[in-house]
């Protein structure tokens, strides 16, 4: 029998509007400030649809987008200036970003407090400490996922195939706080398929379409699809769409990670203004 299929668009879409209504609650101002440079289509299209969600949800949005060429140094400032700015609550840099600039410096620039993406260390450190205060988007939804279906994780074999600090090590920490047995797979990991045939949780973050294949997969596992590649046949994963004969459960793309990144991005925002606004503590600080 084959597995189930998890939606992250109806899941994404109950967060959204779990987010909207604690938005109304708060009752003060919620503002995700964006950061967008080049032409790259694809960021376009991404930066527009944190938008348009944010908006949806009652929170306000502003929108800085720089030609390709723009000197890193302009950047930084208006990142300074987005630091300072006692209206918002969280700055997103869309990556990737040119090449004449570094992505650690820029996306490290934005205050810990107001970095909705989790990628400035401390909130890495946080994460890795036990002490999480803003986590990737994208793990974090995974996360979500796995608690909506009440997948077990304490004591369960869970495998990361990937090992970016955007997606891999956050997920890898996430479950590992969750007491799942957590093993790290990446692009030097000798006989992939036999640490994935282990997993009862698969995560593949890769980039590579096809990269699971059914016989990688334990039968009835719980098998999540971060991977999103764009090939000759539209959108794809990582995980071959066969997966779903021998899987429990496992995510589709388009319609699984993807809806409920941009859904903790808008529940990350309104985190960090409660956070700020109200004064709160921040776990060990
Ligand atoms: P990345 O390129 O930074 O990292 C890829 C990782 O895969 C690396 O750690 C590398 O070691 C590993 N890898 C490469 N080849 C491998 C192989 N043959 N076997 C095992 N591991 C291998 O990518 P990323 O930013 O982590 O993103 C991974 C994928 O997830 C991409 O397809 C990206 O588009 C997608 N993504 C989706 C979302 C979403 O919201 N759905 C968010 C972020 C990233």
């Amino acid at each position: 029998m084959p597995g189930e299929l998890i939606d992250g668009k109806a899941l994404a879409a109950k967060v959204r509007q779990q987010v909207a209504e604690e938005v109304t609650e708060f009752g003060e101002p919620v503002c995700l400030a964006t950061i967008l440079v080049g032409d790259d289509p694809a960021s376009h299209i991404y930066v527009s649809r944190k938008h348009d969600a944010s908006h949806e949800a009652g929170i306000d949005s502003r929108d800085h987008r720089f030609p390709s060429e723009t000197p890193e140094q302009e950047v930084l400032e208006v990142v300074a200036e987005l630091n300072a700015d006692a209206a918002v609550d969280g700055i997103l840099v869309q990556l990737p970003l040119p090449e004449h600039m570094d992505e650690a410096t820029v996306t490290r620039a934005v205050e810990w407090a107001k970095d909705v993406d989790g990628f400035h260390p401390e909130n890495a450190g946080r994460l890795f400490l036990g002490e999480p205060h803003l986590v990737p988007a994208t793990p974090l939804g995974v996360m979500r996922m796995l608690e909506e279906h009440d997948v077990q994780l304490e004591g369960c074999e869970a495998v990361v195939i990937g090992r970016s600090e955007i997606v891999g090590k956050p997920m890898a920490m996430l479950l590992l706080a969750e007491h799942a047995t957590v093993t790290i797979c990446h692009s030097r990991t000798r006989e992939l398929a036999e640490h994935a045939r282990r997993a009862d949780v698969l995560v593949a973050a890769v980039g590579r379409p096809g990269l699971v294949t059914p016989d990688m997969v334990k039968p009835g596992a719980t098998v999540i699809d971060v991977g999103v590649n764009r090939t000759e046949s539209g959108l794809v994963g990582d995980v071959d769409r066969a997966v779903i004969e021998v899987a429990g459960l496992m995510t589709p793309v388009p319609g699984g990670v993807g809806p409920m990144t941009i859904a903790m991005l808008l529940s990350n925002t309104l985190k960090a203004a409660r956070h700020r606004r109200l004064g709160l503590a921040v776990p060990g600080a």
